[in-house]
């Protein structure tokens, strides 16, 4: 039997986070380095990047990327393996919201948001796929959302991103399970983030509900996702894969 401390290792790993250096993306990269693991991060702006890596020298690898530009997400994982290394980890983090009225959001914006929740993660995945054929397995996690469960007011393109996920996240499993791949989301709950502060701002009725059909009674916290991403990216989920794990104080089955 593997030991407990080798079974939620991530010693020796090299993971891709996007969006690596704020909110959830920042605690998942703060707990994949606590377990073990190198990390590039990964995002357009470069402060919060640089702030990340330079708090995990040599461990943490700050790099600007857009995931809106898929064209360019081969030559990017290219460059990784020959200035960092092959990562076998792809955490998909990168988000952005949009919360308006359905009939007041237009196509282009409307497009914007999938364009980056999921072609833009497709792309990384797509790219990322040959190099852990080529390391002989790997894990790709996706950062779904309660919007991939409920029917939300006001979030139709996010809503649309973030289900269209949970599909993603099913074929690729199934596609790339016999080469030792898998394939996950983390549906995290209401998690205190800028993201979220934004979303919920303005809005005291639409916090009152979160709370009250939330059984653990409280928002959580970026690290809640940190340690869970921990737990499906390490050895001790090794027989997990195409699934969706809610960590939401219990929303998702609150009445
Ligand atoms: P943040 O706004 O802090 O994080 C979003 C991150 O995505 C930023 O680091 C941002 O960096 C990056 N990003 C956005 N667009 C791009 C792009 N085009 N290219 C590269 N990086 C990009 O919010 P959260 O931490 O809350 O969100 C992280 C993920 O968690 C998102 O997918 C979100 O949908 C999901 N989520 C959040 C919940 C919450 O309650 N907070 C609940 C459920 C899901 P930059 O702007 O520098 O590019």
């Amino acid at each position: 039997m593997m030991k407990h401390s080798e079974a939620f290792s991530l010693n020796g790993s090299l993971a891709l986070v996007t969006g690596g250096g704020t909110g959830i993306g920042r605690a998942i990269t703060d707990a994949l380095v606590e377990a073990g693991a190198r990390v590039v991060v990964a995002a357009r702006r470069k402060e919060p990047l640089l702030e990340t890596a330079q708090a995990y020298p040599g461990k943490v690898f700050a790099y600007e990327y857009d995931v809106t530009k898929p064209e360019e997400a081969p030559r990017f994982l290219s460059r990784l393996e020959q200035e960092v290394g092959i990562p076998t980890i792809l955490v998909n983090n990168a988000g952005i919201h949009l919360k308006k009225k359905a009939e007041e959001v237009s196509a282009e914006e409307f497009r914007r948001v999938p364009d980056t929740h999921i072609v833009g993660a497709h792309a990384l995945s797509a790219a990322i796929i040959p190099l852990l054929r080529k390391a002989g397995g790997g894990s790709i996690l996706y950062i779904a959302s309660m919007a991939s469960l409920f029917g939300i007011p006001y979030v139709v393109a996010y809503s649309a991103a973030k289900s269209a996920m949970l599909g993603v996240v099913r074929t690729l499993a199934v596609e790339y399970g016999g080469e030792n791949i898998r394939v996950n989301a983390i549906a995290p709950g209401w998690i205190e983030t800028e993201m979220s502060r934004k979303a919920m701002e303005g809005d005291p009725e639409r916090k009152r509900k979160v709370l009250s059909r939330t059984p653990l009674g409280r928002f959580g916290s970026p690290e809640d996702i940190g340690w869970a991403a921990v737990y499906l990216l390490s050895p001790a989920a090794r027989f997990i894969t195409g699934t969706c794990l809610a960590v939401d104080g219990g929303i998702s089955i609150g009445f």
